[in-house]
């Protein structure tokens, strides 16, 4: 298990500065018996010039207020002021390259009834620079995603990740790296905690929205396509022509953008220093720290 605070670790919860050992939540919450919280998943990175940079702080607070409201769930705090907390964590913690994740959570309440209020709790902890040389073996799962007519699949709601869970368990278990889900239709929807791409005759492709969580960094995927003038087409795709791609890669905030290797043993048959893929790769890199892609 990673050691994600120690005795000096502060966090910031509720309006405080507090440590992370003597925070408190109350094992009567709604959050933790029905899976009812959300949360958010964020970067921060040391950049080129030195300073911290949080990326794209302010899509992932909006997302996080947002999937507080898809679920009624009160939301009292402006992003601005907790962005500035953030900040203020990683300087306590003396954090740089750092994982951040904020949580929104439910108080004592065993009923399915809505609350007259939320809690909400920011942790950070060290992540180290990314590599980003290792590809995946990946597996098609026998789970499929969530339903959008049983869940605000957009909303990144606690409950939502028993299903990456199980998937990601079951690859591992298997042999694998990571698990590829479909939705419910069968079509190819997303990794257990990221969007996926596959590259064909020099164009990327990834599935269109509406059965997926549209991650942050597929935006910023397809943002640094338009840049790069490489061609991105969303649409629906289906798990034979994925294997029959050139390469595939997810991509995330904790993922950032990772090559595969196979998909259920078949190897993509590009090297993947020569794809266009790796191209989207160290452009992300370089953006995240805010340098120049050819320094990467
Ligand atoms: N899909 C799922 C199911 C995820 O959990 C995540 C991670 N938040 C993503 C996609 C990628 O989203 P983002 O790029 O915003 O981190």
């Amino acid at each position: 298990m990673a050691n994600y605070y120690d005795s000096n670790t502060v966090i910031f919860t509720n309006g405080k500065f507090v440590k992370a050992g003597e925070a408190r939540m109350d094992l009567y919450g709604q959050s933790l018996h029905y899976g009812y919280g959300v949360f958010e998943g964020i970067r921060s990175y040391k950049t080129a010039a030195g300073t911290t940079a949080i990326f794209k702080e302010k899509e992932h607070f909006e997302r996080l207020k947002q999937s507080a409201l898809a679920l009624n769930m009160p939301y009292a705090w402006d992003t601005d002021a907790l962005i500035e907390a953030t900040y203020e964590v990683l300087r306590l913690n003396n954090l740089q390259d750092a994982y951040i994740r904020p949580l929104v959570y439910a108080p004592a309440n065993m009923s399915f009834s809505r609350n007259a209020e939320s809690h909400i709790a920011i942790m950070a902890w060290e992540m180290g620079p990314f590599l980003g040389d290792k590809l995946l073996r990946v597996m098609t799962s026998s789970f499929q995603r969530p339903n959008p007519k049983g869940f605000h699949i957009t909303a990144k709601a606690t409950g939502h990740y028993v299903n990456s869970i199980l998937a990601s368990q079951e690859a591992k278990a298997n042999g694998f790296d990571e698990a590829l889900l479909m939705d419910m239709t069968g079509a190819v929807a997303e990794g257990p905690g990221a969007n996926v791409f596959y590259e064909k005759d020099g164009k990327l492709y990834t599935p269109s929205t509406g059965n997926i969580l549209p991650g942050i960094t597929r935006a910023t995927v397809l943002e640094i396509c338009a840049d790069l003038g490489i061609e991105a087409i969303e649409k629906k795709i289906t798990i034979e022509e994925l294997k029959k791609a050139d390469a595939a890669f997810f991509c995330g905030t904790a993922a950032e953008v990772i090559g595969w290797e196979s998909l259920d043993h078949i190897v993509f048959p590009v090297n993947w220093n020569h794809t266009l893929s790796r191209k989207v790769q160290k452009a992300y890199s370089a953006r995240v720290k805010q340098a120049d892609a050819i320094a990467v």
